[in-house]
């Protein structure tokens, strides 16, 4: 079914950067459209508590915050439907985004897809998630002061978050698949410089023990088949991300070698009227807050381009 009416613009997504960019049209009386997703709200949908999102100096649950900022955005006429993206066609003017149910057409548009955090889906971790299995040491690692964990990884995200939970937790094992680390080699030495890191390398992670908290991770050794379990109570996955691109790749917007959009200019793509924010075009920060600031700047890049190609000026 497509619907009639020509949005001025739709929102595709609903994190924080999609519902910042709702909050911020919908303010400007464009009356946006958000395409939420069979699962809205984002990845704070699956965190705990957010201590770190100002505004909230008691801290917030993620789904508390996402159901407010979801208000919020219909308060200002924001109207959401929670629909899962098909397809998109921006050859031409009004661009077209296919749903599972419909068609919908409009003057702009605001990619807020976001991006996912690569698990290992392993049978405990995945049923221990938010209960001591965490993919952000940014949003937990407060929450293991005086603890042993582990962190999944060897790349830059692995060394960056162990370190930074060394702040908080007593002891900290880089658990990694080979000998070599693919991190770059200032934050591989920083690590291996911390009293409080140590190593667990070529080995494979076989399952997070423990039924209702993390007990311990129990890994196996490559060369010599032999398993073991860490005495931890908490483990982090910093295996990469990967962002929610690819139904607008074959939309002609460009990605880099990650699938991550790439910026032209501020929250520009490369096709004239379609904008990005937050995770699905930002590998670095990933950061609520960063991703809300980016969707705000989305809808006020959006609301000046649809200014002036009513007033016919060029963009
Ligand atoms: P990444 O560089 O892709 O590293 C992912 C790591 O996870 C690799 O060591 C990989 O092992 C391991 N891995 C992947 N799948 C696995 C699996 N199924 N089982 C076990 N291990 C698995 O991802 P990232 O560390 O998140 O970094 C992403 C990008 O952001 C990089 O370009 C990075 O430089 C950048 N970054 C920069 C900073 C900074 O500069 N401050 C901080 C964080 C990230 P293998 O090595 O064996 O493939």
């Amino acid at each position: 079914m497509t619907n009639e009416e020509i949005y001025n613009s739709i929102i595709i997504g609903s994190g924080p950067a999609g519902l910042t960019a709702a909050i911020y049209a919908a303010r400007a009386e464009l009356k946006p459209l958000i395409i939420a997703g069979n699962k809205p709200g984002g990845q704070l949908m699956d965190t705990t508590e957010v201590e770190n999102f100002p505004g909230f100096p008691q801290g917030i649950m993620g789904p508390d915050l996402m159901q407010n900022m979801t208000r919020q955005a219909e308060r200002f006429g924001g109207k959401i439907v929670q629909e899962n993206v098909a397809a998109a066609d921006f050859s031409q003017s009004p661009f077209s985004v296919k749903t599972d149910r419909a068609e919908y057409l409009a003057k702009s548009i605001i990619i807020a897809t976001g991006a996912e955090a690569m698990w290992l889906n392993l049978p405990g971790e995945q049923r221990l998630r938010g209960k001591g299995v965490s993919a952000c040491a940014t949003c937990d690692g407060f929450f293991f002061k005086g603890k042993k964990v582990a962190v999944i990884g060897g790349g830059d995200s692995a060394m960056e978050e162990a370190n930074f939970l060394t702040k908080f937790a007593e002891r900290v094992t880089i658990v990694h698949r080979r000998n070599e680390f693919r991190a770059s080699k200032i934050m591989l030495k920083r690590a291996q410089e911390n009293p409080k890191i140590n190593f667990a390398a070529n080995v494979s992670v076989v399952d997070v023990v423990g039924e209702n908290n993390v007990e311990g991770l129990k890994i196996k050794n490559n060369d010599s088949g032999e398993e073991s379990v860490l005495d931890v109570q908490g483990v982090f996955l910093a295996i990469g991300h990967k962002p929610a691109t690819e139904v607008f790749k074959n939309a002609g917007i460009e990605t880099d070698e990650k699938g991550y959009i790439k910026i032209i200019n501020h929250t520009h793509t490369n096709k004239e009227g379609v904008f990005v924010a937050g995770d699905v075009a930002d590998a670095r920060y990933r950061q609520a807050i960063s991703a809300a600031g980016a969707g705000c700047m989305a809808a006020l890049d959006a609301e000046k381009y649809l200014a002036e190609a009513e007033s016919g000026s060029s963009n």
